[in-house]
């Protein structure tokens, strides 16, 4: 198992966010959290990446407990966050944006070799390399963003919320591009998603979140045609 979360909680003060969830994800899969706002699910990617403490549970990353590690280590130890809103260095250039990626990394690897791949990738990133990131648009900022995680070569992909402001065309490309990551490279991804149709139709596997606790599981498919979930999460009778 590549993660494996035990009755993890978050509370920002009194305010409980996260009440004892559950969840795994193995070595090469594509899962995701669907859920309303503020179910919590921005809580739980922070709280994996360490950017907020866990009240209470456990986070082990291939065996090793990282409940209380410090998100710089988690970062290098292979966990990548994608945030909400792609939260680029808005003044740096597309280029430096990219290097943040590959800051202080302890293992070896080929700058030149990432940044090319990278590039082929997302062929807007070279065109637009020697500018501000503020000025990319929004859909081109979620694609920096998901380039300066990728760059670090990551065991354990964590996406925040992709789909949120983007046009309807633009979330069917980033989902495919998340899909054949997936599929293609192999790397294991979490999404958190309160675009349930999207995110579902690409993973293999899903939890649904509901203020704080998971109360459903299973396949991506099942839930799609779970009539309780078309009903709360497609829109559909
Ligand atoms: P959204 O889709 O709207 O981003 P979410 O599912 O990601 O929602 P969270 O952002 O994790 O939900 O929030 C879960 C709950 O915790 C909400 O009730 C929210 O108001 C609360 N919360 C989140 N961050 C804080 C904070 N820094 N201080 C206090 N309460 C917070």
């Amino acid at each position: 198992m590549l993660l494996e979360v035990n009755r993890l909680e978050i509370s920002y003060g009194d305010v409980r966010a996260v009440h004892g969830v559950d969840f795994v994800v193995e070595e090469g899969e594509l899962v995701s959290i669907i859920g309303a706002n503020g179910a919590g699910k921005t809580s739980i990617l922070n709280g994996l990446m360490g950017l907020v403490p866990a009240r209470r549970g456990s986070i082990r990353f291939h065996g090793q407990e990282i409940t209380a590690v410090p998100a710089h280590k988690r970062a290098h130890g292979g966990i990548r966050l994608v945030p909400e809103r792609a939260r680029v260095f808005p003044r740096l250039s597309v280029f430096e944006n990219l290097l943040t990626g590959a800051y202080g990394l302890r293992k070896k690897i080929d700058l030149d070799g990432r940044l090319r791949w990278l590039y082929e990738l997302f062929p807007i990133l070279e065109e637009r390399r020697d500018q501000p990131a503020q000025t990319l648009s929004g859909g081109e900022q979620q694609q920096l963003a998901i380039a300066r995680a990728l760059i670090s070569d990551p065991r354990l992909l964590l996406v925040d919320e992709i789909s949120m402001g983007l046009m309807p065309k633009l979330v069917d490309q980033v989902f495919d591009l998340l899909q054949s990551l997936n599929r293609d490279l192999g790397l294991t991804i979490l999404l958190v998603e309160q675009n349930a149709r999207a995110s579902l139709e690409i993973s293999h596997r899903a939890y649904v979140l509901e203020t704080g606790s998971v109360v459903m599981e299973g396949p991506a498919k099942d839930l799609l045609n779970n009539p309780d979930i078309r009903k709360a999460y497609l829109g559909l009778a």
